[in-house]
């Protein structure tokens, strides 16, 4: 999303000439999609599911293709039940209203409208924190059987150890949506993720090549960038990890990984949603079945993804998805990002040179931004 919105960007409005370089065989980054042996579309790096408030964003990702929309909708698998994700008023009452009755749980609602406002999104860390005993014990039903557990998988540490920014991605509804996200637009690219960036980087002035790492052409001589031994006149966009485009001389930084095992199966469908997940029990975190977040209907079998988070240890093959915010992690980012900086006309844009927590939207937004200013 960086490289290619940037790339389009400029070669179109500021009528630069753009190489876009790929490590891998593929263009897209981790937004690629492709069919799998069996025609179903599947999202190789695990499930992207477009939203956004920003109609400057929408409009401009409208032109290189059209959308398949819909109110995006997440349950997690606790006590053999299906809950509405994050939980909102209507998980309230799927909850509460078999223990304390209806009557108490629509008090319980009634509370929670007074305490927050209704519509308001209340981050789990906050919820904690009332001073209402019955308010706390709302939010640690939903600490307990929401956030806790999965958040132990997916990080390998507590809600209270990771950054409050992270819970806070999905915070508790004082409303009775069931969508996972709020905004105007979600869905997901009509023909898939690949042909949306392969519209996008086709321009007379975009050249693109896959399976080059940018180290086989690109060189630092003190604060300046050489390209193929000589010194580079042009701006580099530099979208990878950032220690390891300097040899992770100060020690590597940390990410978490996803082993993400794909299932085939000859039956219309595995779980009639299109994420399930799985906060109180197994390895993994969550189950994508793809057909219902693509749409696709001309398939009798269907595919399924599970994610299993592991500590990314720069080994072969391991791919780093997930920023670890902390101090201490920006701190050692903070001293690689001092070396780029020291270099004339390279910029850092995406998760991994940013090190950051990106949506895809903001991303957009941010490539859209550097490629004004440049
Ligand atoms: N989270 C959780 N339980 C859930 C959903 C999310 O504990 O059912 C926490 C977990 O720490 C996760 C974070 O909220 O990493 C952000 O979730 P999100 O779905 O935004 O993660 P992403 O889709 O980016 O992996």
């Amino acid at each position: 999303m960086a490289g290619a919105v940037a790339a389009r960007k400029l070669a179109e409005e500021k009528g630069k000439r753009v190489l876009v370089l790929e490590r891998r065989e593929h263009i897209g980054g981790n937004c690629y999609d492709r069919p799998d042996e069996h025609g179903i579309l599947i999202h190789t790096y695990g499930p992207h599911i477009f939203h956004t408030q920003m109609e400057e964003v929408f409009s401009y990702l409208s032109r290189f293709t059209d959308w398949y929309r819909f109110g995006h909708e997440v349950v997690a698998k606790v006590d053999g039940r299906l809950i509405p994700v994050p939980f909102n008023l209507n998980t309230l009452h799927m909850v509460y209203d078999g223990i304390v009755g209806r009557e108490k749980a629509d008090e319980l609602e009634q509370k929670l409208i007074a305490a927050y406002g209704g519509g308001s999104r209340v981050p789990i860390m906050e919820l904690r924190a009332h001073r209402d005993p019955e308010i706390r014990q709302i939010a640690d039903y939903v600490y307990e059987n929401i956030f806790l557990v999965y958040t132990m998988k997916q990080w390998g540490q507590t809600p209270e150890e990771i950054s409050p920014e992270v819970t806070g991605r999905v915070p508790v509804l004082i409303s009775h949506d069931n969508r996972y996200f709020q905004e105007k637009y979600q869905g997901v690219p009509l023909e898939g993720f690949t042909p949306m960036f392969e519209k996008m980087l086709d321009h007379e002035r975009i050249t693109v090549r896959t399976g080059t790492d940018c180290g086989e052409f690109l060189a630092f001589d003190k604060d300046r960038v050489l390209a193929d031994g000589r010194e580079f006149d042009g701006d580099v966009i530099y979208t990878g990890a950032l220690d390891e485009l300097f040899g992770c001389r100060y020690g590597r930084l940390p990410y978490r990984s996803l082993d993400f095992r794909f299932e085939h199966y000859a039956q219309p469908s595995y779980q009639d949603h299109s994420v399930v997940n799985y906060t109180v029990s197994e390895d993994f975190t969550r189950i994508t079945e793809f057909k219902f977040l693509t749409g696709q209907r001309d398939t009798d079998g269907t595919t399924i993804v599970k994610e299993y988070p592991f500590a990314y240890t720069g080994a072969e093959g391991e791919i780093p998805y997930y920023a670890i915010l902390n101090e201490e992690n920006m701190a050692l980012y903070g001293k690689y990002r001092a070396l780029a900086d020291g270099i004339k006309r390279f910029h850092l844009l995406g998760r991994l040179a940013e090190y950051k927590y990106y949506n895809m939207d903001a991303m957009a937004k941010k490539a859209m931004e550097l490629a004004e200013r440049l």
